[in-house]
């Protein structure tokens, strides 16, 4: 039996994920499919499983699709069909999801990511439509178990990649990425706690070097990216030992338990449904009119990958920064917008990813991270790095003024001047400060004439103390490697 070492083990990674459309109403039928109703509020014949009803394609969530499909680089396919996917659960009123399954709407398409530093590219195989089930409810009323069908038919995209994706780091980014182009396009939320955003990671290792696919395990039940990390590197683990071991991994279906950090297995392939697809006879194939894609096309706003390129080439941003700046659209619109307020985009950037997207954590709580919800206005941003550029105010007294700005409407200006943090440049006042420092520390003004230049960053520091961050640190400075100089 031959021996492995994790690392001659190469992890291959597909993600099937399911995007919830924010449409005004479900897929084929009239019922809103917004959430937080009363249980079954939503609900009508069609979306019941009623016998003799019709559904009826909902425009809007073709739209949607067709939007995401071009957004993510895949081809629409002019005729696509409606299958149905049938297995027996109580929140599956008919029997049977109406999917896609041979004729998806759409084939292809790539999303690019960017891991440390790097970019790649992974491929799409293929998105599809279809309709949402329903929410069993256990914990209501003991010894009963109720069925909700308010999500039964809301329209859903599944989206599956090739198995390119190669770390569990990857598998987030990609899932990040996802979040970022469909909240961008507005056609949906993007909660993954909500379950508007649902992935599989389907998981299996090979030797490095060679290239067919390994025995893969598909894990469920993530429900942020943080447990799309941590469930795909467990899995990673548990195959490599079992592989370092010599034994053979089983194709199963398993669950990531969060509590426990381990993924347990839920069905092995034998147990696996067969859902005997076939094409469902009460709806049309759907054809998607080249008009309509070229009307959407036409529509789209420009796009994150397109606009993270151009706030490298226009405001001289690494590939990192303009990724970060461009991970939702309200966030890459603050940016331009502060930086029209004040034309520094480096000062800009570096405060927009620090200071201020701090500050809008803190303002979510334990909730989402809202980029609309930025909590100071971008052209009150630019007032105050204004300060900084023109010397009013030190960068450090700036993160002062910052917090004072987040409880108030009051100018940054006024800020400074009512409670006189203005930055002090005259020399007097600096040269006093100096000597203080200086002649209190004779063993050190020594060691730095005997040649610890290194010093001279401590001197300032202990400089900007004395003046409580209101000395300016370039004059400073200058003034210290004079005085010092002896
Ligand atoms: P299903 O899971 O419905 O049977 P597929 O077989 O088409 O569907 O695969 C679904 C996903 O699993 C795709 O994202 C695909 O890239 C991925 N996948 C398939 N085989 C492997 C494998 N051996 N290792 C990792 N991922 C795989
Ligand atoms: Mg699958
Ligand atoms: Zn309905």
């Amino acid at each position: 039996m031959s021996h492995y070492e994790q690392g001659d083990w190469e992890a291959v990674i597909g993600m099937e994920t399911h995007v919830q459309m924010l449409t005004r109403s479900k897929l084929f039928c009239g019922c809103s499919a917004s959430f937080g109703a009363q249980p079954n509020e939503h609900t009508c014949p069609v979306c019941q499983g009623m016998p003799g009803v019709l559904p009826v394609v909902n425009a809007q969530a073709v739209e949607y699709a067709v939007m995401a499909a071009l957004a993510l680089g895949g081809e629409v396919q002019p005729t696509s069909r409606w299958a149905r996917k049938n297995y027996f659960y109580p929140d599956l009123p008919k029997a049977y999801q109406v999917s896609q399954y041979e004729l998806p709407y759409c084939l292809g398409g790539q999303v690019t990511l960017v891991v440390d530093g790097e970019e790649r590219n992974i491929t799409l195989t293929r998105i599809h439509m279809e309709e949402d089930a329903g929410k069993n409810i256990h914990d209501a009323h003991s010894g009963f178990s109720y069925v909700d069908l308010n999500r039964a038919g809301v329209p859903l995209m599944e989206i599956v990649s090739e198995p390119e994706i190669r770390s569990a780091a990857e598998s987030a980014a990609y899932m990040r990425k996802l979040r970022t182009v469909v909240r961008w396009l507005g056609i949906c939320d993007g909660n993954m706690n909500e379950g508007s955003m649902r992935c599989d990671a389907n998981v299996s290792l090979r030797k490095r070097g060679t290239s067919e696919l390994g025995t893969r395990a598909e894990v469920k039940n993530m429900n942020s990216f943080r447990a799309v990390e941590r469930a795909v590197n467990y899995e990673i683990e548990r195959q490599a030992e079992l592989l370092n071991a010599g034994e053979k991994i089983t194709q199963e279906t398993r669950l990531w338990d969060a509590d426990h950090g381990v993924t347990r297995s839920m069905r092995s392939k034998e147990e696996a449904h067969d859902y005997r697809y076939f094409p469902d006879p009460d709806l049309l194939p759907l054809v998607i009119a080249d008009e309509l894609v070229e009307r959407v096309r036409a529509a789209l706003p420009e796009l994150p990958d397109a606009r993270r390129a151009r706030f490298v080439e226009s405001y001289d941003l690494s590939a990192y920064d303009a990724e970060v700046l461009t991970a939702g659209r309200e966030l890459a619109d603050y940016y331009e917008a502060a930086v029209a307020a004040h034309d520094n985009p480096k000062l800009v950037a570096n405060w927009v990813m620090g200071d201020v997207l701090r500050a809008t954590r803190v303002a979510a709580g334990e909730g989402e991270v809202d980029y609309s919800r930025i909590p100071l206005a971008p052209e009150r941003l630019g007032a105050l790095l204004a300060l900084i550029d023109d010397g009013s105010i030190s960068g450090k007294i700036a993160k002062t003024v910052f917090e004072r700005m987040l409880t108030g409407s009051d100018d940054p200006a006024d800020i400074v001047k009512r409670e006189g943090l203005a930055q002090v440049s005259d020399s007097g006042q600096l040269e006093a400060w100096i000597a203080e420092v200086v002649d209190g520390n004779p063993d050190k003004v020594e060691d730095y004439r005997g040649g610890r230049d290194k010093l001279l960053g401590w001197f300032v520091g202990q400089v900007m103390q004395l003046s409580r961050g209101q000395a300016n640190p370039g004059e400073v400075n200058r003034l210290l490697r004079e005085r010092l100089a002896g």
